[in-house]
């Protein structure tokens, strides 16, 4: 059985946690897509870790991590997080990395750093973790993949060809210092030795294991209003955040996901530029950062201030719906406890009309919230674990946001750590 744990909203919305809860049942965890350009937080026994490449289920034993080809795969960002994870007593994870997963090279990153600085206020927030500019060139087609380091004489040829392209826009475009075959390729026979030991045919190795009725998560990055076709584009990601990529970026047959587990956050924050219609601001949205996740809306990777904002039905049900969602996850509602009252976004008023759809980003712009208060619970709900228990107003505020989605909510999220969820 292969199941997908995916975002609705803006990344952030707690995968990593639902990942590492249900890696519990899982042999084989796959990272599908996106690179070490936004992080999970997990909390569990060993204490609180922020991954960026690693799948959410390395904390097991019994599970297999995989990379898949789908990754923008930052060879020495991987084996710094396997090393940091060992170095606190996690246990060595099995991990396999895709012969067909490209590199993130180290001008992708420097690349990333001068196009910001060279589009100043204008920037699209990039984490600078080379992202955009890997995709780039794997569509490009003068990516790299793993299975090329391999192969020394081709790769050599291959970089003096890549580099002449690079070195043009280095020199007339940035103003920076020329990249150099040799040194580029003495990196990348580092990066050989650091991954030789890992790499597989991912898609072979999953096809067998799906023979064998293995069970199967993938672990998707961001969430859908940051895919790059579906979302808030050009404020997106580059890679697809959406469940049906998961199958290309591991590489098994679409039909194999039978369960989607969206994950929704109780509350909307994001990350970058972009229309976000719900957003909050002054001392409303500090203190909502200040209680939310587990310790503050603050990016895993980045630090940065989270921007904040109240449940957006409109984004979240169409989230869920382009993610082809089977089972919600509803996450971090403990940290509504502190509210009178809750306003939710049940609309968008886009010159002068009221709609429900999730617009394209011109008219998103143009949106303002349509919202409605719901009665606080005014309880902290952390340690509860069965729905019944729950507060009666807490109850509403799921039953109301499950009806607005229109997706059925079969867990809830009341906590940062693996036991805090409650089954429906
Ligand atoms: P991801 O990228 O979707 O995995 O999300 P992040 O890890 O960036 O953000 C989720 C944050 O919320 C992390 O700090 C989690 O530990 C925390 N978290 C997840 N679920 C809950 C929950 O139900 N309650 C609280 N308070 N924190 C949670």
């Amino acid at each position: 059985m292969v199941k997908a744990v995916v975002g609705a909203n803006w990344g952030d919305e707690g995968k990593g946690k639902i990942t590492d809860m249900l890696s519990k049942e899982a042999d084989i965890i796959v990272r599908f897509q996106g690179g070490a350009n936004a992080g999970h937080t997990i909390v569990n026994d060993y204490g609180k870790f922020a991954l960026h490449t690693l799948p959410s289920g390395v904390f097991y034993n019994h599970t297999t991590s995989i990379i898949g080809n789908g990754v923008a795969l930052n060879i020495p960002v991987l084996f710094k997080e396997i090393q940091e994870i060992v170095d606190r007593n996690v246990p060595m994870p099995k991990i396999l990395v895709s012969d067909r997963a490209q590199m993130v090279m180290p001008y992708h990153i420097l690349f990333d750093e001068y196009e910001e600085e060279r589009l100043a206020g204008k920037s699209f927030g990039s984490t600078k973790s080379g992202i955009a500019p890997f995709y780039s060139d794997k569509y490009a087609k003068i990516g790299f993949q793993v299975a090329e380091l391999f192969d020394e004489a081709a790769l050599k040829e291959k970089l003096q060809r890549v580099i002449v392209q690079k070195n043009v826009l280095l020199e007339h475009l940035y103003h920076k210092p020329l990249l150099e075959v040799d040194a580029l390729f003495d990196t990348l026979m580092e990066y050989k030795k650091m991954v030789e030991p890992y790499v597989c045919d991912v898609s072979a190795y999953l096809y067998q294991a799906i023979q064998d009725g293995k069970n199967i998560l993938l672990e998707g990055q961001l969430g859908s209003l940051k895919d790059p076709d579906h979302g808030i584009y050009p404020m997106v990601t580059s890679s697809s955040t959406l469940a049906a990529y998961g199958a290309i970026g591991a590489g098994i047959p679409p039909y194999e996901i039978q369960k989607i587990i969206t994950v929704v956050k109780a509350y909307s924050s994001a990350v970058g530029a972009g229309a976000f219609v719900s957003e909050i601001f002054g001392d409303e949205a500090e203190e909502l950062r200040k209680r939310g996740g587990d310790g503050g809306e603050y990016g895993a990777t980045t630090g940065r201030p989270r921007r904040m904002g109240w449940f957006d039905c409109v984004a979240s049900r169409y989230g869920c719906r382009i993610q082809g969602t089977t089972d919600v996850a509803f996450t971090v509602l403990d940290v509504l406890g502190y509210l009178d009252e809750i306003p939710v976004c049940v609309g968008y008023e886009i010159d002068g009309q009221v709609t429900t759809d999730f617009p394209t980003t011109g008219k998103l712009e143009k949106a303002k919230p349509v919202l409605e208060k719901l009665p606080g619970w005014k309880t902290d709900i952390r340690g509860i674990t069965r729905y019944e228990d729950l507060p009666e107003n807490c109850r509403k505020y799921i039953e109301f946001i499950e009806e607005r989605i229109g997706f059925p909510i079969t867990m809830v999220s009341n906590g940062p750590g693996r036991k805090d969820i409650i089954y429906r």
